[in-house]
């Protein structure tokens, strides 16, 4: 969309916050599943639930996210 010229902020933000609660899924499941071992360094699982636990925050927060979506598609006034 955005190399068509459009200008894609509504679906690129949608992408990241979905993607960012994906992965942070994907991570309790994983944890869940492996259980205590997760928690051993070696194994990576805890370096990599970090990682997934990092998207809410950066590059964009997802309490950022909502506050684009509810000002500029939901029309709603700016919250900060
Ligand atoms: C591992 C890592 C690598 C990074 N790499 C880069 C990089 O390569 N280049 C780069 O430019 N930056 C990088 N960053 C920085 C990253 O972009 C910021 O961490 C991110 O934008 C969040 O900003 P902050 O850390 O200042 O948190 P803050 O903005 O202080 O957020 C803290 C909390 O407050 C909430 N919050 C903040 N403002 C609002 C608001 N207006 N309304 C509601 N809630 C709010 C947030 O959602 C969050 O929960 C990196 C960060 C990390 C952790």
């Amino acid at each position: 969309m955005y190399e068509a010229g459009a200008n894609p902020g509504e679906e690129a933000n949608i992408a990241k916050m979905l993607t960012a609660e994906t992965v942070l899924a994907a991570g309790e499941v994983c944890l869940q599943t492996h259980g205590g071992f997760c928690f051993a360094e070696e194994y990576d699982v805890e370096r990599k639930y970090r990682e997934a636990r990092l998207y809410q925050v950066a590059p964009i927060s997802t309490n950022m996210i909502l506050s684009f979506i509810a000002e500029h598609v939901l029309g709603m006034p700016r919250s900060y």
